[in-house]
């Protein structure tokens, strides 16, 4: 075994009480599934930090990458451990002084010493640290109020770790602990970056994409599987439905008010989504849409949608986000480069000039009127397909 071990703090699930045995088991159950394939590693939970520890071969750097996608985990850090003595910790400290410090010119040292059995306090260990450190680095100084670097003892229950400062870990709750939704995942910037949210908030994930073959090619298809993986290396498996809207789409064209062809359309989507969600034992639907964004998702126009579901809470993460905040995530969790190649959604195939930007429910039910809402609903669904995306 080495001495690199990474050291998992976790957020929000700290305040669980009583279920927390439940949350930290799913955390571990993540953790897990991303470590494999990298080496043998051994867990070891205490103190609310979960501490990895990789066997010779394994791939450490690697591993720190993935810890960071995991939800529920507040900070992801590379230490190194030893034994739980004064001489052992003065050790690890000045054999990695290079990679603690850096190119460092001034510093301090924080010691933590959550096992109150060590003879030293946390301030006498710091001290202790702090000259064996400057006898092993004379060019180095000690700057208790803006060090360049802070070089940081632990000392917790079955060993002690030095390391140089955590990186953000992914936050929020961990994958499964907030039951099941379906998102309906377009190939925008959007909708990924909402499913990415709600998995962040403890949801698992299907996804539900709408095809307009031949208006759309396997190439948008293809474009939103990639999406659909990207999200999965945050959420987990992912199933994927692809629905035709096809049939929906030229019947529109052909029967009804240009204006109000895509409220109409979104309200087919969520007839789809809900049916679709309520097959897979989905809670929830979740959607990209932001306010005021385009046309279709005015106050006017989303209070039309949003009537469409009877059973299910629709859930809209974006809706208070800017696009440039939007964008921002989208870059951060890697979707972005993959939302902006050039295929056409079935939604930017049929794009009336002059929406109607405050629809009102009347207006669409005389539109429906014309339909055969149900047949057209039910043919869509039976054209469904599936993918697994692990
Ligand atoms: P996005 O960037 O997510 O495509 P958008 O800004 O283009 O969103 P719309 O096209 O109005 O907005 O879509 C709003 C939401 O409806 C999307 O965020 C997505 O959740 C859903 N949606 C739109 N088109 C599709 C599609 N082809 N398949 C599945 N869901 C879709
Ligand atoms: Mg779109």
């Amino acid at each position: 075994m080495k001495n690199d071990i990474l050291m998992l703090k976790y957020g929000e699930v700290v305040m669980k009480g009583l279920n927390r045995s439940y949350f930290d088991g799913l955390i571990v159950r993540r953790v897990k599934k991303l470590l494999e394939g990298l080496g043998s590693f051994e867990l070891q939970y205490a103190q609310s930090t979960l501490c990895i520890r990789g066997a010779d071969g394994a791939d450490m750097d690697e591993a720190a990458d993935r810890m960071k996608r995991v939800f529920g985990v507040s900070s992801v850090c590379r230490a190194y451990s030893c034994e739980k003595t004064t001489e052992a910790i003065k050790a690890a400290v000045t054999e990695n002084l290079d990679e603690l410090l850096g190119d460092a010119k001034t510093f301090k040292c924080e010691g933590k010493r959550s096992d109150k059995s060590f003879p030293l306090t946390s301030p006498q260990l710091s001290a202790e640290v702090g000259a064996a450190v400057l006898s092993a680095r004379p060019d180095l100084k000690v700057d208790v109020n803006a060090p360049d670097a802070v070089l940081r003892i632990e000392v917790r229950d079955k060993y002690a770790a030095v390391h140089g400062g955590g990186e953000k870990g992914a936050g929020g709750m961990p994958v499964g602990s907030a039951g099941h939704g379906l998102l309906l995942l377009s190939g925008g910037i959007d909708s990924p970056v909402a499913g990415y949210m709600m998995a962040r908030r403890g949801m698992t994930l299907d996804a539900l994409y709408f095809d307009s073959q031949p208006y759309t090619g396997a190439l948008a298809e293809n474009k939103v599987e990639q999406l659909a993986k990207r999200l999965s290396d945050y959420s987990g498996r992912i199933f994927m439905h692809i629905i035709s809207l096809t049939e929906i789409q030229e019947t529109l064209m052909k029967s009804c008010d240009e204006r109000l062809f895509t409220v109409l359309l979104r309200r087919f989507m969520m007839r789809l989504a809900e049916m679709q969600a309520l097959d897979v034992g989905a809670g929830a639907l979740i959607t990209g849409e932001s306010l005021g964004q385009v046309a279709s998702q005015t106050l006017h126009a989303i209070t039309v949608t949003n009537a469409v579901p009877q059973k299910l809470p629709v859930f809209r993460p974006l809706i208070a986000m800017d696009k440039d905040d939007i964008v921002h995530t989208a870059r951060s969790i890697g979707t972005f480069d993959i939302s902006v190649l050039p295929y056409e959604d079935c939604c930017t195939v049929f794009v009336p000039k002059h929406p109607n930007t405050r629809p009102t429910a009347e207006q669409v039910a005389a539109e429906e009127e014309k339909l055969d809402v149900t047949g057209l609903t039910n043919r869509a669904f039976e054209t469904r397909r599936h993918k697994k995306i692990i």
